[in-house]
């Protein structure tokens, strides 16, 4: 039998909800109406759980039929909507029915061990992404069609990216080499003096939160250039934000990911214990020893805006930030037919003007 999924519906009409970024609430996709996260997470916390609970029974019999190596990565389950058979990756989450469209969430994959603890809820809905990518190809003249085509921007998704956040503690021991000038004139000389220090410093530096995301899909150098999140907004999780979003899992462990958290809690230390020398002219580190302890991990999910394009057999990126709006992207390409044509009408224009001069 396949696996339970979670549609929330609409008390009044029975519509689809989804997690509404500028009500901060679940919205009904056909009567507008909404609803306090509290107020579904209460009506659907017996669903829930059945639905986790038949998970764990379930004797995956749908995963025989399929090659080893599909069975390995894929779950089916029954959309509890239109009942069609919903065929997901290993770490799907939170995903749409591509039947009827209807906002799905896995209970089982925010269950247990998986339970995040935190959530930033998206603050910027799908026109804001959308308005956000049409400022980023202003300008573009050149760009392929690929990209501007209005069903093609559609497709833009708000995501739930996985995160594991690190708390920490640094101490460290360092000595500089640092140097001050004094000029003055002496008589017929002018006097350079020159004072050597040894410059040392200890310290601990404290670490709350440093996140790294843990999704072998998402780039790191993207979400890390997307940060920073502002832990202001953070919540405790509720699956109820995620109706509307996509989410997978984690698939990169905490402890795989800790390497990528250590390096920037001792950049981070080095620049801090540094930035307390100050008034040399000259400051060269000779020892820097910092000493990382770890603490507690938690685990949370953050909003991104995402869209790739295919080009050329090229794919270009583009992200944004769902709560502050901060945006990156791929160098956009140039359409060399598009930029051909321009050229070729520019010439052919000029050659009509020198035509009718020569005319005249
Ligand atoms: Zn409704
Ligand atoms: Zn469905």
């Amino acid at each position: 039998m396949p696996e339970q999924v979670t549609n929330y519906k609409c008390i009044r009409c029975g519509g689809p909800l989804h997690f509404d970024a500028k009500e901060q609430k679940l919205k009904c996709e056909y009567c507008d109406s909404t609803f306090t996260n509290e107020e579904i997470e209460t009506l659907y916390k017996t669903a829930n759980e059945a639905a986790i609970e038949q998970s764990y029974e379930s004797d995956h019999a749908d995963r025989l039929q399929w090659s080893a190596e599909e069975a390995k990565h894929m779950r089916a389950y029954s959309c509890p909507s239109c009942s069609a058979e919903l065929l997901c990756d290993e770490n799907t989450a939170a995903t749409s029915c591509p039947y009827c469209g209807n906002p799905t969430v896995v209970p089982a994959q925010f269950h247990g061990a998986l339970k995040p603890d935190y959530v930033i809820p998206f603050k910027l809905d799908k026109k804001d992404a959308i308005k956000a990518l049409y400022n980023f190809y202003k300008g573009k003249v050149f760009l392929p069609n690929a990209f501007t085509d209005g069903a093609h921007i559609e497709e833009i998704k708000g995501i739930y990216v996985p995160f594991w956040l690190y708390d920490g503690t640094a101490d460290s021991d360092m000595a500089y080499h640092g140097t001050r000038t004094n000029s003055y004139t002496s008589g017929r000389y002018h006097v350079t003096e020159t004072k050597h220090y040894k410059v040392i410093r200890q310290g601990e530096v404290r670490f709350k939160h440093v996140p790294a995301d843990a999704s072998s899909k998402m780039p790191d150098e993207f979400m890390d250039a997307l940060e920073p999140f502002n832990y202001v907004d953070m919540v405790p999780f509720q699956m109820s934000y995620m109706p509307g979003y996509l989410a997978d899992k984690y698939d990169v462990t905490a402890a795989e990911n800790s390497k990528r958290a250590d390096v920037r809690m001792k950049n981070t230390t080095l620049d801090t214990i540094a930035a307390t020398a100050h008034g040399y002219l000259t400051l060269v580190p000779e020892v820097e020893r910092v000493h990382l302890s770890h603490d507690r991990i938690h685990y949370a999910f953050f909003p991104i805006w995402m869209l790739t394009t295919r080009w050329n057999g090229e794919s270009y990126m583009f992200a944004m930030n769902g709560q502050t709006g901060k945006m990156i992207g791929d160098d956009l390409p140039v359409d060399r037919g598009k930029f051909l044509l321009y050229f070729l009408g520019l010439t052919l224009l000029f050659g009509i003007v020198l035509w009718f001069l020569l005319l005249r």
